[in-house]
């Protein structure tokens, strides 16, 4: 646990920072200084996208607490930009983020789900323990 949040370290092997380096292929679809936006490799919803910060953050709880000011800007701008660019404006879309074991958070490199192009339900249903 990092001594500062409480936190994990974080893990430079986890899938996402492989994607970040170019060691795993991806079918990236914006990226700039801040951020990298992909297709999830198994969708949930015709339209599923992650959007991820470059830099080295475990979780929304490690982002939020650690990350400068122009990286939580640019990343949430990013992700605005990358939502209108798929076209999902006019329909709408759904933001999702698992934090942790009970938020079901898979990958720990700070992640967020751009899913659309159906109707989505309200919230989220329920899985086994
Ligand atoms: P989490 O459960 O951590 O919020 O979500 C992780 C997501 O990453 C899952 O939706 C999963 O399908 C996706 N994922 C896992 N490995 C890969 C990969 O190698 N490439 C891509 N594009 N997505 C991945």
């Amino acid at each position: 646990m990092s001594a500062t949040t409480g936190l994990p370290p974080y893990d430079d092997s986890n899938i996402f920072a492989k994607i970040l380096r170019g060691e795993i292929p991806s079918r990236r679809i914006h990226e700039d200084d801040h951020a990298v936006a992909f297709h999830d490799i198994n969708p949930q919803a015709p339209v599923h996208v992650l959007v991820i910060p470059r830099g080295r953050y475990v979780s929304l709880a490690d982002f939020s607490a650690q990350a400068s000011d122009a990286e939580i800007a640019g990343f949430w701008r990013a992700v605005g930009r990358v939502a209108r660019e798929l076209g999902l404006e006019g329909s709408g879309y759904r933001v999702l983020s698992n934090m942790g074991p009970e938020g079901g958070q898979e990958v720990p490199h700070f992640h967020v789900h751009i899913f659309g192009g159906k109707r989505l339900g309200r919230m989220v249903p329920a899985t086994e323990r």
